[in-house]
């Protein structure tokens, strides 16, 4: 059975370079982000997320960053989070400031009794957190939903839509096959056989592209290469980082992909 809502996002995640799961899950991350910085800024239950999780992470601070200035044009949403959040880590600071805990790493008497003591948090414990970022869980969420309905699609004995579209792809990435691997149910596992089977299709053709691209350097570094061999290093980046977020260099794939 396809999921009708999935099979039109994936209709427009082949059309676009790289893995077509990674583009459905930049999608959802920035739907996400809009709807935090235009209907969750002030609400307190979403506040108190963002300082447990001391912010978002690393990633996902640009691209909130990134989101707002390029669809609102400005950047109030940020700079409210980011406001609090300075306050936070300055009160935090400003403890740590008035009760510096001591420096034992070098004292070597403290070092050698400090495995019979109990473990002492670091001093920037209290700068660290354990909760992950929230865009991250979200973006885990949807990872799951989209790798299930994937393989229910390419299960489906009446309906090949979805594996004629994902033949049109660049394919899945390598953290989306290991999802997808964890993900099958009994009921999708001939969507699992077909996803398996194609993966080893494609990567059994990148291995003679990078190989054939490998030995040509040995005798001539500028001897002509097909499309395919010329770009076989890109499309192994692609398989084994995913897509970049934004735009992303097109590489000619095989013939056996196209
Ligand atoms: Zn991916
Ligand atoms: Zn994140």
């Amino acid at each position: 059975m396809v999921n009708p809502f999935f099979a039109n996002k994936l209709e427009q995640a082949v059309k676009v370079t790289g893995c077509p799961l990674c583009f459905m899950r930049q999608q959802a991350e920035s739907k996400y982000i809009h709807s935090i910085i235009a209907d969750h800024i002030n609400d307190p239950a979403s506040r108190v997320h963002i300082i447990n999780s001391l912010g978002y992470c690393p990633t996902h601070t640009w691209k909130i960053a990134e989101v707002e200035k390029k669809e609102d044009g400005e950047s109030l949403g940020t700079s409210i989070i980011y406001e609090h959040l300075t306050l936070v880590i300055r009160e935090r600071l400003e403890k740590l400031k008035k009760h510096p805990k001591t420096l034992t790493q070098n004292n070597p008497l403290l070092k050698q009794v400090q495995k019979y003591l109990p473990q002492q948090a670091s001093p920037s414990a209290s700068l660290r957190t354990e909760t992950p970022c929230r865009v991250c869980v979200m973006a885990a969420e949807s990872d799951d939903s989209y790798v299930r309905w994937l393989l229910e699609g390419l299960s489906d004995p009446d309906n090949d839509e979805t594996r004629r579209l994902y033949k049109q792809s660049n394919r899945l990435c390598f953290d989306h096959l290991r999802q997808s691997l964890d993900k099958a149910a009994p009921a999708s596992a001939a969507g699992l056989e077909f996803l398996l089977e194609d993966s080893l299709e494609m990567l059994k053709a990148l291995d003679g592209d990078l190989r054939v691209h490998i030995s040509k350097y040995d005798y001539d570094k500028k001897a002509p290469r097909t499309e395919a061999e010329q770009f076989s290093w890109l499309r192994a980046v692609y398989f084994f980082a995913g897509r970049r977020e934004g735009e992303n260099p097109k590489p000619k794939f095989s013939d056996s992909q196209d």
